[in-house]
């Protein structure tokens, strides 16, 4: 169990199209992952935010792990589902920025940018083609523009005073 979180960690996954399949064949593996975006932009938990998964090694620890259906490493032309759909970023993003909510502004970083988080050197997860820069950008915004939206109702309340609306 993660005694604090301090990040999410975004991954690709093309063995698993529903969230069955993907426990059970990540779970092949030794993997497994908290979250889990299908082909629709459905985002299916997998796991308790409180449970360790091991989604990239001793990082696995204080990450939580999010997988997008599909391969976005940009290096097999032929592979299925080679880039994100729009349903699916914009789930990523929701999916991200009730996280925020919960945990409060948390980094969110692809997979291989964590320093030696995978067996596999060189890995491009969740790869290019999956802009997870973007996605934390919009995050940013999104979220701070709810909490401004929340600060302004409640500072137009005189009851309210305005420093109660920024906890
Ligand atoms: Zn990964």
């Amino acid at each position: 169990m993660p005694a604090e979180i301090f990040g999410i960690a975004i991954h690709r996954t093309e063995i698993g199209k529903t969230p069955e399949e993907v426990i059970e064949r990540e779970g092949e593996h030794g993997l497994g992952y908290h979250y889990f975006v299908d082909l629709e932009g459905d985002v299916h938990r997998l796991a308790p935010d409180s449970h360790l998964k091991w989604h990239a090694r001793s990082w696995s620890r204080g990450f939580l792990g999010g997988a997008v259906y599909g391969y976005f490493a940009g290096d097999v032309p032929t592979a299925v589902h080679t880039h994100p759909t729009a349903r699916q970023t914009l789930a990523l993003t929701n999916l991200c920025c009730a996280l925020w909510h919960r945990y409060g502004p948390l980094p969110i970083v692809g997979h291989s940018d964590l320093p030696n988080g995978s067996f596999e050197p060189g890995k491009r997860c969740p790869g290019p083609l999956l802009d997870v820069q973007a996605i934390s950008r919009e995050v940013t915004i999104q979220y701070g523009l709810a909490r401004l939206a929340r600060l302004t109702v409640v500072s137009l309340d005189p009851e309210v005073s305005v420093a109660e609306g920024l906890c």
